[in-house]
């Protein structure tokens, strides 16, 4: 399952281990993040769709916001599949704590969101600017004009994949009426 393949993917916190060596039961959740000793009060989702949550202090709930890499070891195959289930599961995806610490106007899915923000466009860009800044991106960072360089590769891969989900959820959006 793609889900088990990306795990680590999510890993760069590690759960704490309370109490070791002790017995005395931890009445506070301490941040998730590895070596540090705040507070872990600031729910995060593990992945998306998935109720599980990393507690964070609030430091590293905003490292762990801006450094998440929604598309990371995702094929645009998989990045749409995610997104498009995600834009027809609306009432999901409007849920409060999906919106927490992200950007938007509560329309679009953070997959969505970060689609928008790998092209470039703002958050309440419509699908023909989408598209305009599409083509301009796939067009730099094509191999042709980009070289076959990892760094080329990997952001021509974005690029498609931001597509991918922005299109099939306009195309989700277009068919259900949402
Ligand atoms: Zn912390």
């Amino acid at each position: 399952m793609a889900r088990h393949g990306r795990k680590d993917d999510w890993g760069f916190p590690r759960w704490r281990s309370y109490g070791a060596g002790g017995t005395a039961a931890a009445t506070v959740r301490g941040c998730d993040r590895a070596g540090c000793a705040e507070v872990g009060d600031r729910p995060a989702p593990k992945a998306p769709n998935r109720p599980e949550r990393w507690y964070f202090c609030e430091k590293h709930a905003a490292e762990y916001n801006a450094n998440w890499d929604y598309f990371a070891g995702l094929t645009p195959e998989e990045a749409a599949a995610r997104a498009a289930s995600e834009a027809a599961d609306t009432s999901y995806s409007q849920a409060s704590h999906w919106q927490w610490g992200g950007p938007g106007d509560g329309t679009r899915s953070r997959a969505e969101m970060d689609a928008l923000a790998v092209l470039g466009c703002a958050p309440d860009a419509d699908m023909t600017v989408i598209k305009a800044a599409w083509r301009q991106a796939a067009k730099a960072s094509h191999p042709d004009v980009a070289g076959t360089g990892d760094e080329a590769a990997k952001r021509f891969r974005a690029v498609q994949a931001a597509w991918e989900v922005l299109s099939a959820a306009d195309a989700v959006r277009t068919a259900g009426g949402v």
